[in-house]
């Protein structure tokens, strides 16, 4: 029963083929050229010569890839990358661990636990209360920048000229305040900052 129906089928098919009934999808379609080949394309010279001539045409262009690791593109100024935790001017840290980052986060990527500042301490905490431990969980994280939007002391940024490094082990994926903390030798400053 099925044999005839699909007999039928291929035969409907065959008739609407003849009649060119068939909707055509696109405009792209091409009249197959079945003229006898010139000598020259019978050689491929043409063929050969058009070849050569976008081979050499690319040489001279300028080239749209890079070597990376060793060269490195411009992200760009939103880009969002490796985090880091923004000491101020006088090198401390600015994080107060309120948790609001931690709260903001969809990917509840990041953990803390929050000390009192110590008497003699105040060159290394801006506020009364730090974070003795910040931990981001890169396996969890989507960089959205939720936690850079969240933060009221400008204490998280995600920078736009860093990626996070590839890890291929998992105790790596953890970044700490030693991966996470601003180095002042070295310190981060976004176009448009004072
Ligand atoms: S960038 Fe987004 S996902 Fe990553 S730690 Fe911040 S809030 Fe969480
Ligand atoms: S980074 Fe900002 S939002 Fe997160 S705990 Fe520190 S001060 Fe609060």
């Amino acid at each position: 029963m099925l044999g005839v129906r699909f007999e039928q089928l291929s035969t409907n098919n065959e008739q609407r083929a003849s009649n060119n009934e068939f909707m055509q999808l696109t405009n792209r379609a091409k009249q197959v050229d079945k003229s006898e080949m010139t000598i020259a394309e019978r050689l491929y010279l043409p063929a050969i010569a058009g070849g050569l001539a976008i081979t050499i045409k690319h040489f001279f262009k300028k080239k749209p890839t890079i070597n990376y690791p060793e060269q490195k593109r411009y992200l760009g100024p939103v880009f969002r990358g490796h985090h880091i935790l923004k000491k101020d001017t006088e090198g401390r840290e600015r994080c107060t661990a309120c948790g609001l980052c931690a709260v903001a986060c969809p990917a509840e990527a990041i953990s803390m636990v929050a000390a009192e500042r110590k008497a003699g301490e105040e060159n290394l905490y801006r506020e009364e209360k730090y974070a003795a431990v910040y931990e981001i969980n890169m396996l969890r994280c989507i960089f959205c920048g939720l936690c850079e939007e969240a933060c009221p002391k400008q204490a998280i940024y995600l920078r736009h000229d860093k990626f996070i490094p590839v890890f291929t082990e998992r105790q790596d994926v953890i970044f700490g305040k030693d991966k996470l903390v601003e180095n002042m030798n070295e310190r981060y400053l976004r176009e448009g900052w004072s």
